[in-house]
């Protein structure tokens, strides 16, 4: 450690400008020894120092702002105005009433939201970011907040750059600043100190919080956490409440802003027509009020956030993310995946099954990451110069490889991996010949290395070989290196000009070059990932460690063929997506004979050989060309994640909602670009899990078709709870209209307050049990709904209000009159209002509605099944919701206090025999549409898919 050093405690040492200093400075600073990194001991301290590497979050909207946002929506408003004009009139006990009614309307939006908005924290906080870091002399992975000034952090294509770091050693490390300095091309960065003048997006040897690595490696030593980075600088404040506004909300909100603009239409011409009349203008408010409340549907937008929330809650514990509200409308109407291969529809477990050298197919035999088994040649063991060529292929692949073996002892009973499982395959492959791949690391040590990038379709390792003793005139001691390099079959032949066979080389001509493509296509219609590997001598004094300047002039050794099986849930989950009327479209960066072999075994492809695009094709395709050939089956092949862009666009172009999926740092534009970015949660970069609308738990095909599945069911519910709501809107304002066209002969039928008590009290919790119903059995039987399809659609509409509503409407009027004929009429009058009579008709109305729509919320459940099919006891909030609405019900009529407020009277046996009767008549009569619906083998529109 150099003696000028400030001392290497960084909580009293003013704070240097750390690009000004160099690496070794940096970390003396902060008291780090780079070989071991911190203790756990002092980072536990650092931490408590410190807190953890969290920005702050903000402290959202205040309880009581959060309150009073429910009241200034526009429907809201109107009630609120009424009440005042209410209370201005002198009608006190109906003005308390009308606020009381607000008041509980707002906590309840207010308690759901609350809720709505804790669920989506929670998801969002689930997708947390992890570190590799040294600690103790050990290299760990962290949940990034555990982060502290002094730790060594490795960074990677990928990864999100954690804290603010002072790079130590790098390698093409180059990163994305535009969160911080809105540069959006990427910079490349280096670990010499720099002048302490430079600006910020100059600090080539910085790497910031929340920047992404796009390519290369580097080591850096943490220098600030949390509020402390630039980013919080600039931020301070990350928002605490996600935002809960979704399309379909906004949506909502002008519809019901459309909707109360007519609505005040109408009962100001209402008003206008009976002053003109010569009703007393206080009459005719309250009517006009009556109307615009019976026909307001006050409880709906609540109910579509809460059941958004719902959706997200469900889809979560089917092991899918989602990280924005919308992606769950969008999910329902989804037309096309397109999928990767390796690791979302395969389970990226690969085992070699086969070697291919000089021309000789060799079988591996064993199963999993364990090393038994061994490499064979028709049963026998390999010997000769075959033995030879087989150890040099082995030898290059294991070293040309970043995965990790883990014994059994620690890695809790059975071997396993950490990294990527296609090198891991390769290492256990070498295992199996016998190979000690840690002795040979040991001999030859890697002294550079270009990393595997899906545009490279291959990996290249430079190894240092020192001379044990003098050969060939080559005296001990000296050295040289050696490159290895392995990947795609086509890219890494194409570099080559020797092939070794028979313990020695020849030139790689066309005859050995149709050899290799023949090899590589048997393997890949046997649905087998194959890889090539190859290995040169640099010549002495070489320095171009480029990707152009290593991969050029190589020896091919040989092919290794994997096996990668299909994850088993995926042909089901493929079946539903095919009855389900949605396609899937393989996207691979794979061999395209792999990709389709593998497409046919899972079900993908059912016809004849399907046209298969590769990247280089479909880089010079015109537009119209791809436009057309996605139309029918397609699979692009040898596709590098940039390129999925254009797939995407094109169907979008062709009018589909498109998923897609992703995981690496250049997936990301096509993860912004699709309706649905489907990120993988367990191989993903942070990069394309910040991208996505949607994260995968366990990288599984089979959940974006379960994703699938719950989205079409939240549409299903949320249109289910707005037919059940309008319904009761119909009954309500059918008396009111009655009233009017009676010219005064029949005095209002249901008042405001009892309106209001159906609107706001006993539909509310059979609308939420609603909006939780299980998705339907067929629901993924049905083709997708059109992406226009409206909301409300004429179908939805219909329904509500011209069959349960006019049913519904019958109920109330028929109750009404019921009373009136069975107290005296027709012999004397309808029984005038402020009478006790009058009373008990409106009570009747009242119950009338009441009891209608308990048989409408059972009717609602399914829009075609039969209630006894689903199970009368299948949604235990409905049954709820209707235990309630008949409670409350029932203190509506028999509790004083109530009564007096809203204008309701005891009824007795007969009347409540009459009033209750409409419940199972409404759910009869919507059985028996049912089964004529069903009989006819139409289906019905209205739920998530389409007619
Ligand atoms: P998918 O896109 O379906 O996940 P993939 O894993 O084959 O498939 P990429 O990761 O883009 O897609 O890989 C492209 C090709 O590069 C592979 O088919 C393989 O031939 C080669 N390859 C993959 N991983 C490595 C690696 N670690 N080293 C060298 N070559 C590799």
């Amino acid at each position: 450690m150099p003696t000028d050093m400030p001392a290497p405690d960084p909580d009293m040492a003013p704070v240097p400008p750390w690009h000004a200093l160099e690496a070794a400075a940096t970390l003396a600073h902060h008291g780090v020894d780079p070989a071991t990194g911190l203790s756990s001991e002092e980072a536990d301290a650092r931490l408590a120092r410190h807190g953890p590497n969290q920005l702050t979050v903000v402290p959202g909207r205040s309880t009581l702002r959060r309150f009073l946002s429910q009241l200034v929506q526009p429907l809201v408003l109107v009630l609120i105005a009424s009440g005042l004009v209410t209370a201005l009139l002198g009608e006190w006990v109906d003005a308390s009433v009308i606020f009381g009614v607000v008041v509980v309307n707002a906590i309840v939006g207010f308690v759901q939201e609350g809720k709505a908005e804790e669920a989506l924290a929670a998801l969002a906080r689930a997708v947390a970011t992890e570190v590799n870091v040294l600690r103790g002399g050990r290299r760990l992975r962290l949940d990034a907040a555990a982060l502290v000034p002094g730790d060594v952090v490795w960074l990677a294509a990928g990864d999100k750059v954690p804290a603010d770091l002072r790079l130590v050693k790098g390698k093409e490390l180059r990163t994305i600043e535009a969160a911080l300095t809105g540069e959006s091309a990427p910079v490349a960065k280096h670990a010499d100190a720099l002048p302490a003048d430079t600006s910020l997006a100059d600090r080539a040897n910085m790497a910031y919080a929340g920047t992404a690595v796009v390519a290369g490696q580097a080591t850096g030593v943490v220098v600030a956490t949390g509020d402390a980075t630039e980013t919080g600088r600039i931020s301070r404040l990350i928002a605490a409440a996600p935002d809960l506004a979704t399309p379909l909300t906004r949506k909502m909100e002008r519809f019901s802003r459309q909707l109360l603009v007519i609505i005040l239409g109408l009962a100001a011409l209402t008003f206008a027509v009976g002053i003109w009349r010569g009703e007393s203008a206080f009459a005719m408010f309250m009517a006009a009020v009556a109307l615009a409340v019976g026909a307001i549907p006050e409880g709906l937008p609540a109910a579509i956030t809460i059941t958004l929330a719902i959706g997200v809650g469900r889809m979560a514990k089917r092991r899918a993310i989602v990280r924005q509200l919308p992606a769950v409308e969008a999910l329902g109407s989804t037309t096309v995946i397109c999928s990767d291969k390796t690791g979302t529809l395969t389970e990226n477990e690969m085992t070699v099954r086969s070697l291919w050298i000089g021309g000789h197919p060799l079988a591996v035999t064993g199963a999993g990451y364990g090393p038994e088994g061994a490499v064979l040649d028709e049963g026998h063991s390999v010997d000769g110069p075959q033995a030879s060529d087989m150890r040099r292929m082995l030898l290059a692949a294991g070293l040309c490889n970043d995965a990790r073996l883990l014994a059994p002892e620690d890695a809790g009973g059975r071997w396993s991996i950490l990294g990527d499982p296609t090198e891991a395959a390769l290492k256990v492959a070498a295992a199996k010949a016998g190979i000690d791949l840690d002795a040979q690391e040991g001999r030859l040590p890697r002294v550079r290395e270009i990393p595997f990038e899906s545009r490279r379709k291959m990996m290249s390792t430079v190894h240092r070989v020192t001379a044990t003793r003098e050969e060939g005139g080559i005296p001990a001691g000296s050295s040289k290196l050696v490159a290895f390099v392995k990947g795609a079959p086509r890219e890494v032949a194409a570099r080559c000009s020797r092939i070794a066979v028979d313990g020695g080389e020849s030139d790689l001509d066309d005859g050995w070059r149709e050899k290799i493509a023949a090899a590589t296509d048997r393997y890949a219609r046997g649905a087998l990932r194959v890889l090539a590997v190859a290995s040169r001598e640099l010549p002495p004094g070489f320095s171009d460690f480029t990707p152009e300047g290593v991969e050029g002039d190589l020896t091919f050794l040989g092919l290794m063929a994997m096996m990668d099986p299909p994850r088993p849930e995926v042909a089901d989950a493929v079946e539903k997506c095919r009855r389900a009327g949605i396609r899937i479209v393989m996207v691979t960066g794979d061999y395209g004979l792999t990709a389709e072999s593998v497409a046919r075994r899972i079900g993908c492809i059912s016809g004849g050989p399907p046209r298969i695009v590769t990247g280089a094709e479909l880089e010079v395709m015109p537009q119209p060309t791809l436009e057309e050939i996605l139309r029918d089956e397609v699979i692009f092949a040898r596709v590098a994640p940039e390129q999925k862009l254009r797939v995407v666009a094109a169907l979008q172009g062709l009018g589909h909602v498109v998923a897609v999926t992703g995981d690496g740092v250049n997936d990301a534009p096509a993860l912004k670009k699709a309706d649905i970015g489907v990120a993988m949660g367990l191989s993903g970069t942070d990069v394309a899990r910040e991208a996505a609308d949607m994260v995968l738990a366990d990288d599984n095909f089979a959940s974006i078709v379960n994703a699938v599945e719950e989205g079409r069911a939240v549409y299903a519910n949320i249109r289910r709870f707005a037919t059940y709501v309008f319904t009761s809107n119909m009954a309500e304002a059918v008396p009111f209209v009655v009233m009017l066209f009676s010219r005064g002969a029949i005095p209002l039928p249901l008042t405001v307050m009892q309106v209001l008590s159906i609107d706001l009290g006993t539909d509310m919790v059979p609308a939420i049990g609603l909006g939780t119903e299980l998705p339907e059995e067929g629901v993924m039987d049905r083709p997708p709904r059109p992406r226009n399809d409206p909301l409300l659609n004429r179908s939805v509409l219909v329904r509500a209000f011209l069959w349960y509503g006019a049913i519904e409407a019958m109920a109330a009027l028929s109750a009404y009159f019921f009373l009136n004929w069975l107290h005296g009429w027709p012999g004397m009058p309808l029984a005038a209002e402020g009478t006790n009579a009058y009373r008990m008709a409106t009570t009747m109305t009242l119950a009338g509605v009441v009891a209608a729509q308990v048989g409408a919320v059972f009717a609602c459940r399914s829009d075609q099944a039969s209630i006894f099919t689903i199970g009368f006891f299948s949604n235990r909030l409905v049954l709820l919701g209707v235990a309630v609405e008949l409670a409350l019900l029932g203190l509506l009529v028999y509790v004083p206090f109530l009564q007096k407020a809203f204008h309701t009277a005891p009824l007795g046996l007969v009347e409540w025999c009459y009033v209750l009767a409409w419940a199972p008549a409404v759910l009869l009569a919507d059985e028996a549409r049912k089964a004529v619906m069903r009989r006819r083998g139409r289906s019905i529109p209205s739920t998530g898919g389409s007619p």
